[in-house]
């Protein structure tokens, strides 16, 4: 669940339909849990990176 290798053609659709939620979801700015602002930005699979407190989280994969 953490590698982009997922993304090969021997996944059926609704792999895919799943993973284009997730990918429109991740794209979305999130709330942080430090300052309760919505600029988190996702930096990589797990962590997550607040633009006002500069404080760095870990998250699930795609959002806090
Ligand atoms: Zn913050």
């Amino acid at each position: 669940m953490n590698s982009t290798k997922r993304f090969g053609p021997r996944y059926g659709t609704k792999v895919k339909k799943r993973v284009a939620k997730i990918e429109a979801k991740q794209r979305q700015k999130h709330k942080c849990p430090f300052c309760g602002r919505f600029t988190v930005k996702r930096v990589s699979v797990g962590i997550f990176n607040c633009n006002k407190c500069k404080k760095k989280f870990t998250g699930k994969a795609y959002w806090p």
